[in-house]
């Protein structure tokens, strides 16, 4: 089944992406082949793979089967124990090889990315950074699965506990950061010793396949990634319910994350996910205006506000809120939309119509409920994925946007009094992945950083994320941590053995 083709018409847009494609396509890097089982498979039927911003088909690649994901299942098996019997430092010298060969394609990488979805070149060429980092932290934190050993409880005795992979495994990832989501995962599977199948969204196989092709050359064998592309649930379900893939790595909504682990309960599979975001952003009478406004600007907008960790709710005391929408909506005028393959474009076009839908339905809604919006109109004429960066003060929490994920360029902001008041505010949504916190007094920010419920915050800054963070969210944002040494524990299973009888 294709995807969706959005047809419009805007002259300066047509063919932008496509002629830097064919550019690329030349040097052999637009790949729209599956990868099994060491061979790029065509198949026999092809979906369309369009760029966001114009409707523009910009590519096919292949609609794989359930009988090639069993293939894939196969082969990951076969490849299994010779991949996990190579010395770590073998498998990490191979990982850093595949980071080394992303950065020196980054310009490609991020044209691939950029071109099916959307985000600005600049972001795109940071992505790849951000990817490649995973594969190096990895490379190295393969080398460091040291298990534990305990003072024996029986006489004789010696207790060790070892980390030892746990299988096949497999990723199934978002549009957002098609490249970085496979990273994160494929290389703290492969450092752990295990194999993985990769479903990547159908929005951006592009990408997916390239970084594979590059996985390929520098030397990941046969089997060890495989990456299969087609219809979500088509190729989700074998992999589900086949026993031998031992862990699922998902990043996406909480609905599909729900699904999915209901799903792996037939065959009681590891399942790690990285689910939907809420994060409440607080601002403080005391702290620096330019400050928070840079560091709100760059919690909503980053990747044009498709970031499961924008901020949702930026909920500002009363004392510095006038002044706090009035610098934030300079800020927002600042932002031009465009194709992100426009160097001057900040915000590009929305990957998927129903997230520009959902946006434009939660302006909407709050205005109609009395919030003020503030945009500069900028996008109308450019396409249906396209959203104004929109600034929504005085919301309330009976708006939509309140509790609602956004996922595009519309920033909320309510005004609150006290302390106690807005810690209550900031937990009282179902979600917990990130939070932001801005005040110059750290006897607030230390209990603020132990009463806000989420998996990752940031106080002070915007900017956290990285190799060696536990990345990974509280409640139903998701269970199990990505990065950092707990995410190579994901792909792992502990080994306990218990050595008796050693007195004689
Ligand atoms: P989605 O859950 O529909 O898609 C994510 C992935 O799941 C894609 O590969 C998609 O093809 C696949 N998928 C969709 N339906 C499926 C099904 N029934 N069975 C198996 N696979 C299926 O997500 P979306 O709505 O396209 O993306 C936006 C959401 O993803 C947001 O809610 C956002 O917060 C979340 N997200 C979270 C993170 C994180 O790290 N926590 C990162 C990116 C996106």
């Amino acid at each position: 089944m294709a995807l969706q083709t959005i047809r419009h018409k805007n002259p300066h847009f047509i063919g932008v992406a496509t002629n830097h494609l064919r550019k690329l396509g030349r040097r052999d890097f637009v790949a729209g082949d599956a990868l099994i089982d060491g061979k790029w498979i065509a198949g026999e039927q092809r979906d369309a793979v369009v760029d966001p911003a114009t409707g523009e088909e910009i590519a096919d690649v292949a609609h794989c089967s359930a009988a090639e994901v069993n293939l894939a299942i196969s082969a990951a098996e076969r490849s299994f124990a010779a991949w996990r019997a190579l010395l770590p430092a073998k498998r990490g010298a191979i990982l850093r090889s595949w980071a080394s060969l992303m950065l020196h394609h980054s310009d490609e990488l991020a044209i691939l990315v950029t071109s099916e979805q959307g985000k600005p070149l600049a972001e795109a060429r940071d992505e790849i950074a951000y990817g490649a980092g995973f594969l190096e932290w990895f490379a190295a934190e393969g080398e460091r699965a040291y298990g534990e050993t305990i003072p024996g409880h029986k006489p004789g005795s010696l207790l060790q506990v070892r980390m030892q992979p746990i299988g096949v495994t497999a990723a199934i990832t978002p549009w957002n950061f098609p490249v970085a989501m496979i990273t994160r995962k494929a290389g703290a599977a492969l450092a752990a010793g295990c194999p993985m199948i990769v479903k990547p969204a159908p929005e951006t196989p592009l990408s997916a396949l390239a970084v594979a092709r590059l996985a390929e050359q520098a030397g990941v064998p046969r089997g060890v990634l495989q990456v299969l592309v087609g219809n979500p649930t088509e190729l989700s379900t074998p992999l589900l319910r086949d026993p031998r893939v031992r862990a699922l790595s998902f990043t996406g909504s909480t609905e599909v994350g729900r699904l999915l682990l209901e799903g792996a309960a037939d065959t009681v599979k590891k399942v790690s996910l990285e689910l939907g975001g809420h994060a409440p952003f607080l601002i403080f009478d005391d702290v620096d205006l330019d400050k928070v406004v840079k560091g709100a600007t760059a919690a909503k907008f980053a990747t044009s506000g498709q970031d499961c960790l924008a901020a949702n709710r930026i909920y500002v005391q009363k004392g510095i809120y006038a002044a706090f929408v009035d610098a934030f909506a300079a800020a927002i005028a600042q932002l031009r939309v465009g194709h992100g393959l426009d160097p001057a474009t900040d915000i590009g076009p929305m990957t998927k119509l129903s997230v520009a839908k959902k946006c434009r339905a939660q302006i909407d809604d709050a205005v109609k409920k009395g919030a003020r919006a503030f945009s500069t109109d900028q996008g109308a004429d450019l396409g249906p994925n396209f959203v104004a960066p929109t600034l929504l003060s005085d919301v309330t929490e009976s708006m939509l946007i309140a509790s609602e994920e956004t996922f595009g360029p519309v920033a909320a902001v309510l005004p609150f009094d006290s302390e106690e008041e807005v810690v209550v505010r900031a937990n009282s949504n179902e979600m917990g992945l990130a939070g932001y916190v801005y005040t110059d007094s750290l006897r607030r920010a230390l209990r603020l950083s132990e009463q806000i419920e989420c998996g990752m915050l940031g106080v002070n800054t915007a900017s956290f994320t990285g190799p060696p963070i536990p990345f990974g969210g509280w409640k139903q944002s998701g269970l199990g941590r990505e990065g950092s040494r707990h995410g190579l524990a994901e792909f792992m299973e502990l080994k306990y053995v218990c050595f008796g009888d050693l007195v004689s």
